[in-house]
């Protein structure tokens, strides 16, 4: 347990990868850069994953499109980020070790510690690079479908996520995230895969990941089909501190919060007012806090206790929703969005 050891930097250039993806995290042991040449070197992508160790569909995607041996249309530098905790026991379990930090949360100043020093380190690597374009690619621990975020909802950034999903969640929300640092340098996205484990979402990181790396132009590429659905305003409804919270088919009287087990099966639709989403404890405290990106507190005007339960007060869209009580008491339960009515289509690219 503990944090991060300090950053390998490997040329990649011919030679098999061990079998497994998992046979290949042991054999890198920590935080790693990986550079592989392309096949025009003026240019550079970057792909990030495994920032939260529990989120593998990258992973095996970044370990299958190189093991069959595909080069890239550019120099590419892959860096994958939570190795030790993805390799903890039971393998692919932990988002981070326990007594580290969240490595995701550690893209901004003051850059302390040694996850904050891992960061620094990347955020140098990735500018001198000068890349074209950055995915970092993630998984949700609920059901949700492939979508992309970020700071922000340019040509470039659809084209980014268009290669993954239809689905685009414009967010002012700055949580110290490696796109939020990197947006001002070249077009960078978050992509969420799906749930982690889910071969649904592993298939969507490979396709995408195939797309981003192999185009020799990028742009104008985006799935065909529904139209592209843009989301904005996000509000994180976080577990209010020293809540006891619990997930469950109806009340748990242990609990301060009972979320309902199936809860994400909501994510991303829009949900009328008055719509159940678990239990509150008669006489506990209020289990909730919503902070939007101007840090104002919503979660009464979101959400209201009715005879015990916990209902919408507002039409909402919740995305990102989990059913892992680790996951809510450490990162959020869900995120609370708006459908930016005008944009389902991308501007033209
Ligand atoms: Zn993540």
């Amino acid at each position: 347990m503990g944090a991060p050891t300090r950053l390998r930097s490997i040329e990649l250039s011919g030679g098999r990868l061990p079998e497994t993806a998992a046979d290949w995290l042991r054999s890198l042991g920590g935080p790693t850069l990986l550079r592989v040449p392309g096949r025009d070197p003026t240019r550079r992508r970057a792909v990030t994953t495994l920032l939260h160790g529990n989120e593998p569909s990258g992973t095996y995607a970044v370990h299958a499109w190189l093991r069959g041996g595909a080069k890239p249309a550019v120099d590419t530098l892959i860096f994958l980020g939570a190795v030790e905790a993805a390799l903890h026991e039971p393998m692919f379990s932990n988002r981070f070790l326990a007594g580290a930090r969240d490595l995701n949360r550690c893209f901004r100043p003051p850059f302390s510690g040694p996850e904050g020093e891992l960061a620094r380190e990347i955020l140098q690597a990735l500018e001198a690079a000068a890349p074209e374009a950055l995915v970092d690619v993630h998984n949700n621990t609920g059901h949700n479908p492939p979508y992309g975020v970020g700071p922000r909802a340019g040509d470039r950034e659809l084209d980014l996520v268009g290669l993954f999903g239809r689905r685009y969640v414009h967010s002012d929300l700055r949580l110290g995230a490696i796109i939020e640092a990197t947006q001002d340098h070249f077009p960078s996205v978050t992509v969420e895969c799906g749930r982690a484990g889910d071969p649904a979402a592993d298939a969507v990181a490979l396709a995408g990941l195939e797309r981003f790396l192999g185009s020799e132009r990028l742009g104008g590429e985006r799935l065909e089909g529904a139209p592209f659905e843009l989301l904005t305003d996000p509000v994180r409804v976080c577990v209010a501190p020293g809540t006891r919270l619990s997930f469950g088919d109806g009340v748990d009287p242990r609990a301060d919060l009972t979320v309902s087990a199936d809860v994400d099966r909501h994510n991303f639709e829009s949900l009328p007012v008055g719509t159940p989403m678990g239990w509150v404890a008669g006489d506990g405290p209020w289990p909730l806090q919503a902070l939007d990106a101007e840090g104002r507190e919503l979660s009464r005007e979101l959400f209201v206790k009715r005879d015990g339960r916990l209902e919408t007060r507002r039409p909402i869209v919740p995305i990102m929703m989990t059913t892992n009580p680790g996951v809510a008491l450490a990162d959020c339960l869900f995120y609370v969005v708006r459908r930016a009515p005008s944009a389902s289509e991308p501007p033209a690219p």
